[in-house]
């Protein structure tokens, strides 16, 4: 099966940047022959809030988003998938791909200050500790896993490239990121890459802020599942939606999710007729929108919404 997806977490009513970037999934999913997967990703319990997925989900049918059923159910949820998490980290940890690490954010900040550290960038503090300093540092604090990255001979990063429909080529250096929270939680890249695989994703539209994560998950992918299930996935990362300030929108800019705006008279029709001009595509259906819908021609630029334009 060849798929696109949304991801939404359901930590709350999307906002016009949300439904903006999940019209443009389904556009490219549409446009492209694939099937199209609603996810909703809510590790994180303290974010979750009670009711926002059947909001979310009311909100992305309003614009005219259909999603095609995984074995019988209209979406995934991230928490309810913990065994194949786990599974996975296990798989990296038998292959000598993990290790523990013990460090704060603190201590990676102060240690990425050093001279020779490159900034944002793990600096490695535990990849080697022996098994009695492993056992010392439990005592004191519980450990996170962390992918162990190839190295050159010089220590350096392995580069990866991703592929992107709208950016080109996307090549970073992949860093020992976080595979298991040191609360014992799935990390983000972890349980991306996991459910993207298994429910047959191959295409990822998203937000450009996660642009630099492509790499880390495009490496990812491949030590779990071989080089060609890597290789196939493609991308696009779609500009962002700013409030008038040029600062990325969000709910606090005012009236910017679709109840709000019904509350002051947007209908529906005229809320999916407002996303789609935004992208440069005719009035009407997403049908329709589809007949005229050429990524070559998408707006790059993000798109600045202010609620007094209405
Ligand atoms: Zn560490």
């Amino acid at each position: 099966m060849h798929a696109g997806r949304y991801a939404p977490s359901p930590s709350g009513d999307l906002h016009l940047g949300n439904l903006r970037t999940g019209m443009l999934a389904w556009l490219f999913a549409r446009w492209s022959g694939r099937e199209f997967l609603l996810r909703f990703e809510d590790l994180d319990a303290e974010r979750t809030v009670e009711g926002a997925e059947a909001q979310q989900l009311e909100d992305l049918h309003a614009v005219g988003l259909t999603f095609d059923s995984q074995h019988g159910h209209s979406s995934i949820r991230q928490s309810e998938r913990l065994s194949l998490y786990t599974r996975a980290i296990e798989q990296l940890t038998e292959s000598g791909l993990t290790f523990e690490c013990f460090c704060s954010r603190k201590d990676i900040r102060e240690a990425t200050r050093a001279p020779h550290a490159t900034p944002g960038v793990y600096p490695g503090t535990c990849r080697n500790l022996s098994e009695a300093e492993r056992a010392h540092r439990r005592a004191e604090r519980p450990a996170s896993l962390r992918l162990r990255a190839d190295r050159d001979d010089d220590g350096a990063a392995p580069q990866v490239s991703a592929q992107d429909l709208l950016l080109g080529e996307i090549t970073a250096g992949v860093d020992d990121f976080v595979l298991q929270r040191n609360d014992g939680a799935p990390a983000y890249n972890l349980a991306v890459v996991v459910d993207d695989h298994l429910t047959g994703v191959d295409q990822v539209v998203r937000a450009d802020d996660l642009a630099a994560s492509a790499p880390s998950q495009a490496y990812l992918r491949g030590l779990l599942y071989g080089t060609e299930a890597a290789s196939e996935v493609v991308y696009a990362h779609v500009p962002l939606v700013l409030n008038a300030d040029g600062r990325r929108l969000a709910k606090r800019d005012g009236a910017v999710t679709r109840s709000a705006l019904r509350e002051q008279g947007l209908k529906d029709e005229a809320l999916r007729e407002m996303l789609l001009d935004s992208l440069g595509l005719p009035a009407g259906t997403l049908a329709a929108a589809l007949e005229s819908f050429d990524p070559a021609s998408l707006p790059r630029e993000p798109w600045v919404f202010r609620p007094t334009d209405l």
